[in-house]
């Protein structure tokens, strides 16, 4: 029997690895077989020769209260017992202990996996038999205090078993579901087969590692299927494929985006070497670029996760701007080389391009030059950067005014959501770029300049609506469906618009100065300057301006309650009259 100090010569290591180490307990599950694997991998290596299937066992036995991490790897002697497990990972410990007291930020630069399984358990044993020819099987153990023991042991075969003797306040880890659910979460895409009580848990290839042109559009959605069940498949992702100047690999889908879309459901899943290390991307990838799924896998992002850790790391910083131009470059490929399909993507890809060119500006010079808008037409425009462009909002799609831009043949780009208004003015500092709702001014193509004195009408228009803060203006629009368009100044209600969000309260309530125009051209508008009614001509007046401000989605509830009951009580007079 070997007895021995461990070497160190702080007595509290232990406490201090359970308090400070892994945010979370189920970490060990994560170190014990990663060092399982990498054990089988040392042992392929040096005796490739041995004709055994390798694999990784867990077992609970719930009667000892223990959990056993079993592998065929290339096992420990004695001497490298006393070695790797005592002297090498706490002289880690110690270096830990000192960086820890200065500063927690350097967590994930000691080797202390092993030391992890002290966090749920009391006493841990390690039953191994080396590979080498002469070697003698032994049994280590330590109790959690700087005291261990070696001693003869009885295992026959290569390979190692680390036991944990589960403490009373983690026997959440001897039920078998809980332990299942804890592998599968780490390890499902280790290189050898992980079982836990004899279920197999890893049978998914990783496709991130195959080569991109190698992999097939049915085995990405496959993939993204297996990582995200239920989910419907996305329509665009990236391939990752980094060697240089650090190593990354991965997948990154743009999920499909509907109204419902929560982008903190699916989370992109972080690995280091095939093991998953966290779903919190947060550090490794710009903010705008977590809305994606998908995983990514970096040696180079350290295992030991710390929060504070990731942000210093000048690695993890150089990796995310990496990322976040890779998925611009596949973006302006696609855009190039098949546009059509790009058109289809873009859906799934304009907010979260969007979003990034509000919050980064070096993204946002490339990223303009992907952006398109879908148009009335349902065809897409890229905008022009010297030319004025006309825009909807989506809510505002069923305004006869866009019928009336159509006839004309002016493209009207859909503006789908609000992130589209800090957008246009983005551009517009930058360019000399102008965007005008179609309702901010009627552009001459749409007014015959054939219009004679209206002034008696405007009198009685303004005269019937009574209303503050509205001019009128009388003009001969080029269309005779629509009878009025309330013009706002394109500044004074992006103005208001943006007070209305930030302040959360409905548009009504900051007021905006509005022009009505009533069309000479409708016949509607001709009929009522000759009615000879003239209380029920000014009803429709106004009926007239609220039919407009229906149609541009300009009607607070107010309005909308008033325009009810008088919509009501002048059909009861058309009814009453006929
Ligand atoms: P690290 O894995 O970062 O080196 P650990 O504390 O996890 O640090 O492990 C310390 C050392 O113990 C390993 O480097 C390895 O030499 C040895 N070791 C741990 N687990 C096993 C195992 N299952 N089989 C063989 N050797 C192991």
């Amino acid at each position: 029997m070997t007895k021995g100090q461990l070497q160190i010569h702080s007595q509290n290591i232990l406490p201090i690895i359970k308090k400070w180490l892994y945010s979370e307990k189920e970490i060990f599950v994560r170190e014990l077989i990663s060092n399982a694997c990498d054990a089988i991998v040392k042992r392929t290596i040096v005796d490739n020769s041995a004709s055994v299937t390798h694999r990784v066992d867990v077992r609970i036995d719930k009667e000892a209260k223990t959990v056993t991490f079993s592998d065929t790897g290339i096992g420990l002697d004695a001497d490298e017992a006393e070695k790797y497990l005592a002297q090498i990972a706490f002289s880690g410990a110690e270096e830990f202990i000192k960086a820890y007291q200065t500063n927690d930020a350097f967590i994930g630069h000691f080797g202390l996996g092993f030391y992890s399984a002290y966090m749920v358990a009391g006493t841990v044993e390690v039953k191994s038999k080396s590979y080498k020819a002469d070697a003698a099987s032994i049994l280590w153990s330590c109790d959690g205090s700087s005291e261990y023991e070696i001693i003869p042991s009885d295992r026959q075969n290569v390979g190692t078993d680390v036991i944990l003797h589960v403490t009373s306040e983690h026997e959440e880890f001897l039920d078998e579901e809980h332990l299942l659910d804890t592998v599968r979460r780490f390890c499902l895409f280790l290189p050898y087969p992980i079982y836990v009580n004899d279920t197999l848990i890893n049978e998914k290839e990783p496709l991130w590692l195959k080569a991109p042109a190698s992999c097939s559009d049915q085995e990405y959605i496959d993939f993204y299927q297996a990582l995200y069940p239920f989910e419907e498949a996305p329509l665009f992702w990236i391939h990752l494929n980094v060697d240089y100047p650090f190593h990354v690999k991965g997948i990154l889908y743009f999920p499909r985006v509907h109204d419902n879309f929560d982008p903190n459901k699916n989370k992109i899943k972080l690995y280091s070497n095939r093991v998953f290390v966290s779903d919190d991307c947060r550090d490794v990838l710009p903010e705008y670029l977590t809305i994606l799924n998908g995983v990514i896998d970096s040696p180079d992002i350290p295992l030991n996760v710390s929060r504070s850790y990731l942000q210093v790391d000048k690695t993890v910083k150089a990796l995310s701007s990496h990322i976040a131009k890779k998925v611009l470059d596949a973006l302006d490929t696609l855009k190039k080389s098949d546009l059509e399909r790009f058109y289809k993507v873009w859906g799934d890809c304009e907010f979260i391009v969007k979003y990034g060119m509000l919050h980064d500006d070096k993204f946002a010079q490339k990223a303009k030059e992907l952006l398109v808008w879908k148009t009335t037409k349902s065809s897409h425009v890229t905008p022009d950067a010297s030319a004025t462009h006309y825009y909807v909002t989506e809510e505002q799609l069923g305004s006869p005014l866009v019928e009336l831009y159509e006839q004309k043949n002016i493209d009207v780009l859909i503006a789908k959501m609000p992130i589209d208004a800090a957008i246009m003015s983005k551009l517009e500092h930058s360019s000399s770029i102008r965007f005008k709702r179609i309702d901010s001014n009627l552009q001459e193509g749409l007014v015959d300049s054939t219009s004679g004195d209206n002034s008696a009408l405007v009198d009685f228009v303004k005269k019937s609506l009574a209303l503050d803060g509205v001019e009128v203006e009388a003009k001969n629009l080029t269309t005779q469906e629509t009878a009025g368009i309330i013009v706002i100044g394109e500044e004074e209600r992006r103005l208001r618009d943006y007070l209305a969000r930030i302040s959360k309260e409905k548009m009504a309530s900051a007021p905006v100065k509005k022009t009505f125009v009533v069309n000479t051209n409708s016949p509607l508008v001709q009929a009522i300057q000759k009615m000879k009614d003239n209380e029920l001509a000014s009803m429709m007046v106004r009926e007239l301006y609220d039919l407009a401000a229906l149609g541009q989605k300009e009607l607070s509830n107010e309005e909308m309650r008033a325009y009810i009951t008088r919509n009501t009580k002048l059909l009861e007079k058309v009814a009453c009259a006929i």
